[in-house]
């Protein structure tokens, strides 16, 4: 059997139709398959490899990490100079008040884990989540996800979540003393590309603070420069009580992460002790690729990039068949008329070296979310393909 024969009969199949590109390589904005096909990567792993793929000073830290030492025991035991200086390092780029990391292996779980930190701190039993938004497959994150199509296949679910309107007045009037979390992702990414207003995000803080109901933002898809500020609330002019990191938090090695304030955090320390477990949340090898990645985010100034790269895509990106362009830095929604021919753009875009896809909740949207490393070059030819399978249409 070939490989493609063998990972579509060993290897786990969740999708009906898997890309099955089989890439041998990969760097920067681009990746080449088992043809020697070149593609430029519009999505960056889904918001992941923002500094570009294997990138060198990532690559370094990951090969020097892996010669002192590996995996030495569980979550919060030892002092792992990976774990503590990258903590170090988030905390010094965050509020003051997000000054406590709880390292763990994914988003998902960086879900879970904030959700019962908010339960356990206030002793609440409820939680508001929101329509069409996504934090995770796993139950707890399941039981917030935004859309029936998905939650109603594994019920019984969570209890005491209620699921508003995004950016809606009725969202913040249920906000009560019973709430322990509000949850949502700061700019709503599945749902293709969903701003709040600034009004509504500083309603939502002020109803939380009155309510002593923790406001826990999701930032896996927003942070690391995505939207053109290091985290996406910056520009709300708000602080989360709580912040959700995973994705480009790894350097493109997996790691997610939930920060909040030592008093809150503190909560998980007694009674019972051990308020959230982990084997491997913190991985050392995780903590330095990502550590590595931050700071060449940082020392390159490739957040100051990014308004000017996504003027340019939405410059290069008009043409009759695509209806809105959505976008918040270089997160962005393509849309068009429907699914049908978002599916036909994305597959000529594949067929012609263009790696995109579309969001999970809006599959009528082309998702372009590339490495924030993307040259003014390759997005010029990117949309250049884009625009002339349009024309082909
Ligand atoms: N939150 C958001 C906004 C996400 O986009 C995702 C993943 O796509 C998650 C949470 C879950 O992260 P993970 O897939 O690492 O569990």
């Amino acid at each position: 059997m070939n490989n493609r024969q063998l990972f579509l009969q060993h290897v786990a199949q969740t999708s009906p139709a898997p890309l099955a590109i089989e890439i041998v390589k990969a760097k920067g904005t681009k990746l080449w398959d088992k043809q020697g096909k070149e593609y430029i990567d519009l999505i960056a792993g889904i918001s992941v490899c923002n500094v570009g793929h294997r990138n060198p000073k990532v690559v370094k830290a990951i090969k020097k990490q892996a010669d002192d030492y590996l995996h030495l025991l569980v979550y919060g035991e030892f002092i792992e100079t990976p774990e503590v200086q990258y903590a170090k390092m988030l905390t010094d780029h965050l509020p003051a008040s997000l000054n406590s990391v709880y390292f763990t292996n994914s988003g998902a779980e960086a879900t879970e884990g904030a959700m019962k930190l908010a339960k356990r701190f206030t002793g609440r039993p409820n939680i508001i989540a929101f329509n069409k938004s996504y934090h995770g497959s796993t139950q707890g994150a399941l039981s917030i996800i935004g859309d029936e199509y998905f939650r109603n296949a594994y019920r019984p679910l969570l209890p005491g979540i209620k699921h508003l309107e995004y950016n809606s007045h009725e969202a913040i009037d249920a906000i009560d003393e019973q709430t322990a979390c509000v949850i949502l992702e700061t700019v709503q990414a599945e749902k293709g590309v969903y701003a709040p207003s600034l009004e509504w995000m500083n309603s939502l803080r002020q109803k939380c603070t009155e309510t002593g109901t923790l406001l826990i933002l999701d930032e896996i898809q927003t942070g690391f420069g995505r939207t053109g500020s290091l985290w996406g609330f910056e520009q709300y002019y708000i602080t989360p009580d709580i912040v959700l990191l995973g994705k480009a938090l790894g350097g493109g090695m997996p790691l997610g992460a939930f920060i909040a304030d030592k008093k809150i955090m503190n909560s998980f320390t007694e009674n019972p002790v051990l308020g959230h477990i982990t084997t491997f949340g913190g991985h050392p090898v995780c903590c330095a690729a990502g550590m590595a990645a931050m700071k060449f985010l940082l020392k390159n100034k490739l957040i100051e990039s990014v308004k000017e790269k996504e003027f340019l895509f939405r410059a290069l990106l008009k043409h009759p068949k695509i209806q809105h362009v959505r976008s918040r830095g270089l997160l962005m929604a393509i849309e068009f008329d429907s699914f049908d021919t978002n599916k036909k753009v994305i597959d000529a875009c594949i067929m012609k070296g263009v790696l995109t896809d579309w969001f999970l909740f809006g599959a009528n949207c082309m998702r372009i979310a590339p490495p924030l490393t993307i040259s003014k070059k390759e997005i010029e030819r990117a949309c250049e393909i884009i625009v002339e399978v349009c024309n082909s249409l």
